[in-house]
């Protein structure tokens, strides 16, 4: 038979042979931190990469390596990484593909912590960055210097859902030479897939919906075997943010209902973005496959659906918007994302209070803005929560 293509199956059997594992259906987990070598020789040959097999659980683990091949398979690259947080990921390439002085093009608002790290690469190292919503290739051939290493792009930028067209980008990077690098948290490869439209590097916060369950922190990398094989003999094995076996097994038990789960976190999300948007009290609701959404045709063309996390503005001031936050009773209010239980969070005092204000205001990121993460829930029941809360 040949190798199956179809996603839905792929999620569930890619990277795995049970005939390899003693005929366990599911993949053992290596809760192990080193390996035995038969001999002194063979220790020797490993070391020198002359023999392949396992030496450390830093440098190589069975169970993570099952997860690292089935994430690379889903985002069609040829080499997955998976590392102890979406943050030491992000890291992780950042530190690779950059050194002194270097300068960093990337989206105009992006994750908190990402943004935090930018901060202290350009206060440490001297790397500058130029935040851009690359609406045009023009804007971002414009910002090419010859010391650019990086172009790094959310999209949808968390939390403001505005969207950038990776096919722009890319067309300018390849010109340049200089590597694209996708923050794909948000859509997880089921609905969109930047390595198949040209960019290089795929990163995940897999604590969101590649988990789903609220249960673990982790982070994933995909692109090409040459450049991920580097980061994992580098910056993941020499700065260490190595995930455990146990989350890379609870990865794997979760990324096998990913498809399901986003379909149902679509489904949900396109009935509240309905709801939210013909209700007086809410000013602007943000959702990239909403008609009404400058970003729409963006949003057609490079995800499948518009994903399950919905922003939306209120009228009304920050201790407004406080209180509605903490009327809800069925929605969480946690920073979180991707899980099955609806989390609802205030970005600007939360997620994005380490941005400052000016470019906080200047990312959309205001008092009233309010980021939804829709759960798995009946619809019906997260709206009437949300409808009770904006109503008393
Ligand atoms: C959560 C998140 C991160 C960071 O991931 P952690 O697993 O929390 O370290 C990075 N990017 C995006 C878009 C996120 O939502």
């Amino acid at each position: 038979m040949q190798k199956p293509s179809r996603f839905e199956t792929k999620v569930i059997h890619e990277g795995y042979n049970a005939r390899d594992m003693l005929g366990s259906l599911t993949p053992p987990l290596f809760q192990t931190s080193t390996y035995v070598f038969d001999s002194a020789e063979q220790g020797e040959k490993r070391f020198k990469g002359e023999e392949e097999g396992y030496i450390y659980s830093r440098l190589g683990n069975p169970t993570v390596e099952i997860l690292e091949e089935k994430i690379a398979a889903l985002e069609k690259g040829e080499r997955g990484l998976a590392f102890a947080s979406g943050m030491a990921a992000v890291s992780a390439i950042l530190l690779f593909l950059t050194k002194t002085q270097d300068h960093i093009i990337c989206s105009a608002g992006l994750y908190g912590c990402t943004f935090g790290l930018l901060s202290m690469m350009k206060e440490k190292y001297g790397i500058s960055v130029d935040f851009s919503n690359m609406r045009t290739e023009e804007e971002v051939r414009s910002l090419i210097k010859p010391e650019t290493s990086v172009i790094y792009i959310e999209t949808p930028i968390n939390p403001t859902m505005q969207l950038i067209d990776l096919e722009k980008v890319v067309k300018v990077a390849k010109e340049a030479a200089i590597p694209v690098v996708v923050d794909n948290t948000f859509s997880t490869p089921y609905l969109q897939r930047p390595l198949e439209i040209g960019c290089d590097v795929v990163i995940h916060s897999a604590t969101k919906y590649i988990g789903g369950h609220g249960d673990v922190i982790a982070g994933l990398l995909v692109g090409n075997k040459k450049l991920i094989e580097e980061v994992a003999m580098t910056t993941r094995k020499d700065i260490g943010g190595i995930i455990s076996p146990f989350d890379a097994w609870l990865l794997l038990r979760g990324l096998k209902s990913l498809h399901v789960r986003m379909d149902r976190h679509c489904d949900n999300a396109e009935k509240l973005v309905e709801k939210l948007k013909n209700h007086p009290k809410i000013k602007h609701v943000y959702y990239p496959h909403e008609e009404q959404n400058p970003n729409f045709e963006i949003g057609k063309k490079q995800m499948a659906r518009g994903g399950g996390m919905i922003s939306f503005e209120m009228i009304g001031t920050k201790s407004d918007v406080q209180q509605f936050l903490n009327r809800l009773s069925l929605i969480k209010i946690a920073v979180s994302l991707g899980d099955a239980e609806t989390l609802i969070e205030h970005p600007a005092t939360m997620t994005h209070a380490v941005v400052p204000e000016k470019e906080r205001q200047s990312m959309g990121i205001t008092d009233q803005l309010v980021r939804l993460s829709v759960g798995l829930e009946a619809w019906e029941d997260i709206w009437e929560d949300l409808k009770q809360a904006l109503e008393k």
